[in-house]
């Protein structure tokens, strides 16, 4: 799949994944002004990486836009080969979101009415870790 920002400086093709998780946490709410809706990947090619920058918010991962638009692209967790990229940046928009993680931290002026799976911050910081072992 390929995907760019709004400006085109960056060019992102990642594996087919067409399942989506929407995070609710509070970081992704400042990022980008609401829930963040991603899939995850390994092992993303990147297309004008000059044009990009990342925030490190916490020690196990970065938040990368590009520095031309502010487009948000992916977050990525350190030390591994693991993308979690923005859905927004791909025009062909044949996702189902699959999952809710951080349900317990999510805003209470909405709700998804889709009928997915839900984590809360402390079950998906679970997940991950029993992932890594
Ligand atoms: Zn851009
Ligand atoms: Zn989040």
């Amino acid at each position: 799949m390929k995907g760019q920002c709004l400006c085109q400086a960056v060019i992102i093709e990642t594996m087919d994944n067409h399942e989506l998780h929407a995070c609710h946490c509070g970081n992704c709410r400042k990022w980008g002004g609401s829930a963040g809706f991603t899939f995850a990947t390994q092992g993303i090619d990147i297309k004008g990486k000059d044009n990009m920058t990342s925030y490190q918010m916490v020690a196990w991962g970065t938040r990368n836009f590009c520095k031309v638009c502010g487009t948000h692209l992916y977050f990525h967790q350190l030390g591994t080969d693991n993308y979690y990229v923005s859905a927004g940046l791909f025009d062909d928009m044949d996702f189902k979101l699959a999952s809710q993680i951080f349900i317990d931290k999510k805003a209470c002026y909405y709700e998804l009415a889709n009928d997915t799976s839900k984590l809360t911050e402390s079950e998906f910081i679970t997940m991950l870790t029993d992932g890594c072992k």
